[in-house]
């Protein structure tokens, strides 16, 4: 064991008990469970009191307020892992990373490596479509303060594991921030893929994990791209690597980095 590492404890096999792994037919199968879970009382308190005191400038939606289910192409290559929704992004709209900055901000740098149709991501019907790349987060509902418990990340961990089992296809992962990257390698372990010593999390970090590539990547967070410690650069740097890895094709006109912008505002 590995007393340095906060995260060393392994994870309990009553996870994988709750969840009916072998039950799933479709990824359709995973998103119809998810949508309907209610296991963690604090976190459905906190996704539906986000849609009942709607922030002014959504003061006309009507509010997803559910678990929010991973999203992209079935015969993904690539899957991207995210932290939880926000309360007024991907809560509100109920795709995540949708609705909000850091979605803005991944999206466009998915579009501009060619795994995406368009660089925006506004709503669940916005028209967005993800080529070889397939997105979701650790944890599907909406934390106070973006901080889940570890009791609730566990709980909602095997929804990812039932969601891998479903992308045959993938080979490489990106994990957004240490908490994806934790909850990453946590979902391998319950898959089987365990490995020793656990590979620290870092911006371009590349681990083999069983039959996939793990690249780090710091997380899209308002908190990272507006002080400059994430740049479009570098996570154009990340997709491409992932898209080089998984063997997929550039797009045949490429929009530089240089070219894009990040959002501003509140
Ligand atoms: S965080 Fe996951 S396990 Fe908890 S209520 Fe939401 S979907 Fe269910």
């Amino acid at each position: 064991m590995d007393r340095d590492d906060p995260h060393h404890e392994r994870v309990t096999p009553d996870l994988t008990l709750a969840h009916d792994l072998a039950g799933d037919r479709t990824l359709d199968d995973v998103t119809a469970d998810i949508v309907e879970c209610r296991a963690c009382p604090r976190l459905v308190e906190w996704r539906e009191r986000a849609g009942r005191e709607k922030v002014a400038r959504f003061a006309s939606w009507t509010y997803w307020s559910r678990p929010v289910p991973g999203f992209g192409d079935p015969r993904a290559r690539i899957l991207v892992v995210g932290l939880a929704p926000a309360a007024n992004g991907g809560n509100r709209t109920g795709r995540v990373f949708t609705g909000d900055r850091s979605g803005d901000v991944l999206f466009a740098a998915m579009y501009r490596a060619g795994l995406a149709n368009q660089p925006t991501s506004t709503s669940a019907d916005d028209g967005l479509a993800l080529r070889g790349a397939y997105v979701a987060a650790a944890v599907r509902c909406a934390p106070p303060a973006n901080r889940p418990l570890p009791s609730e990340r566990d709980r909602c961990l095997p929804y990812l594991v039932r969601e891998l089992r479903l992308l045959p296809k993938i080979r490489v992962i990106v994990a957004l921030g240490a908490f994806g990257w934790d909850g990453v390698l946590r979902v391998l372990d319950i898959a089987g893929h365990r490995v020793r010593p656990r590979p620290r999390f870092g911006h371009g970090t590349l681990a083999h994990v069983g039959p996939y590539a793990l690249l780090g990547c710091f997380h899209p967070s308002q908190q990272n791209t507006f002080t400059g410690r994430l740049t479009p650069q570098m996570l154009d740097d990340v997709l491409v690597r992932a898209r080089d890895l998984a063997g997929l094709t550039p797009p045949q006109i490429p929009a530089p980095a240089s070219q894009a912008e990040i959002p501003r505002g509140s």
